[in-house]
């Protein structure tokens, strides 16, 4: 596609846009009344309308039927979690029974490392990113020394060569295939959440299997970003969370997936609670678990309604878009932000987009790595009215989300961007901003 630099075009593409109308469906933040520039569904989805009414759904069963909600409410709290098995299926390319929606990301990374992640003393490593997610890394490191291993020892990370930003595939395969006699799993984000990167998680799995490790991921910035056939890839296990790209609330619901060739194997080690128990004999409260069949038979307690109740409307929505439009949507959104951006006509040194340049490598996030006067860069932007997000040392993440950014969005978010730009360059010419970045890195 061959984009331009101008308001016309960005409202010619808008007009164009099959998804335009997804945008009425969510409450736009605003800021000095006015509209926000929201780019920051990578952190929080917005909210969408309809998830009032399905709150209030179950408020009102709850209100009018209090316990019977569980088996007469209209949406009965008994089976809630089947209302999610095909959606949700089809977000990550799961098989229905392969996905359960329940608890938390991180409690739900714990649960599934308890049973895909069993070392013993020859086989004990964990392969990861170097630079992942704070929550992943304190679950690795807990999990390795709760075995009795040591993080330093049993825990890998990988880091891009000096002077790349991203990992290559073929650096993390040799990485595995190097680590064939002591690998017991190999443990990713999909996309990282710093660099914006999408790593190959086919050919990862593939080289984890080969160097005979299991290969989990955590999704938590890949859900409803990317396209995702984990069934067909044969991932071992996944996690991700509700409230990023999938728009479930502050704190929503976590799901999780168990590859089918596991959900039958009663010898894995697991956590068992009652709602991963054999329903037809659930209420008979007799000793010995039986697992439910499939990833439900991970489910601890009783589903938190109110939150899937917002995730259920967020999902609804989701699906009626459909992974493929917003994808290919997706894919020209973001590539008009790396246009716009590279009409600015800054040097690497100055501005530097950190997320790889190829479509298949990223989802909508861009990742702009700011080496003079970040810190003062964002908060003059974010004056202006854009919300995004700033990541220590010196990371602006920009993330065009195709459900209800429009061009329109990323056209006025350059022009802000632009003009910020210049402002503070003035400044620093006169002196009246620190030059360097020193500041930045110690806050
Ligand atoms: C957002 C995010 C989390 C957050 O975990 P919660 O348990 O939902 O608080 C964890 N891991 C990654 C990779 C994330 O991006």
């Amino acid at each position: 596609m061959t984009y331009e630099n101008s308001l016309q075009f960005a409202r010619s593409q808008d007009h164009n846009d099959s998804l335009q109308t997804f945008r009425e469906r969510f409450y736009i933040p605003q800021v000095n009344g006015k509209d926000a520039i929201y780019l920051c569904g990578n952190s929080l989805g917005l909210q969408p309308k309809s998830v009032r009414a399905a709150l209030e759904q179950e408020l009102l069963d709850w209100q009018n039927l209090g316990v019977e909600g569980h088996f007469q409410g209209k949406n009965p709290w008994f089976r809630y979690h089947e209302l999610f098995s095909e959606k949700e299926a089809r977000i990550v390319g799961a098989q229905p029974a392969e996905v359960i929606v329940m608890n938390n990301l991180t409690t739900n990374l714990h649960l599934l490392l308890v049973s895909f992640y069993q070392p013993t003393p020859e086989r004990y490593r964990i392969i990861t990113e170097a630079g992942a997610f704070p929550s992943d890394q304190y679950a690795l490191e807990t999990q390795v020394k709760f075995h009795g291993f040591h993080p330093e020892e049993a825990i890998l990370e990988l880091k891009p060569r000096p002077g790349e930003c991203n990992l290559r595939t073929a650096d993390i395969e040799a990485a595995i295939a190097e680590n064939a006699h002591s690998v017991a799993l190999i443990l990713m984000g999909g996309l990282n959440y710093y660099t914006g990167q999408v790593f190959d998680l086919a050919a990862i799995t593939k080289a984890g299997h080969a160097a005979g490790a299991l290969v989990g991921f955590d999704l938590a910035h890949a859900a409803g970003n990317v396209l995702l056939s984990l069934h067909e890839w044969e991932v071992d296990f996944a996690v991700w969370c509700t409230y990023k790209y999938l728009n479930s609330g502050p704190g929503g619901v976590g799901a999780a997936f168990v590859h089918e060739k596991h959900a039958h194997n009663p010898d894995l080690p697991r956590f068992a609670g009652w709602w991963g128990h054999n329903p037809e004999e659930r209420f008979q409260m007799k000793k010995g678990f039986k697992p439910m069949a499939g990833a439900a038979g991970w489910q601890l307690s009783n589903g938190a309604i109110l939150t899937m109740a917002a995730h259920k409307a967020a999902l609804d929505i989701f699906d009626e878009a459909g992974m493929p439009a917003l994808r290919a949507k997706s894919e020209q959104l973001t590539g008009y932000l790396e246009f716009l951006i590279q009409e600015m006509g800054l040097s690497a040194t100055q501005l530097q987009i950190i997320t790889p340049a190829e479509p298949t490598a990223r989802g909508c996030q861009l990742s702009l790595l700011v080496h003079q006067n970040g810190r003062a860069l964002f908060e003059k932007l974010t004056a202006a009215g854009v919300i995004l997000d700033w990541r220590e040392p010196n990371v602006i993440r920009v993330a065009p989300v195709p459900l209800y950014n429009s061009f329109e969005d990323v056209f006025c978010f350059a022009e802000i961007l632009r003009k910020s730009w210049t402002e503070l360059e003035q400044a620093s010419t006169k002196g009246l901003v620190a030059p360097a970045n020193t500041s930045d890195q110690s806050s």
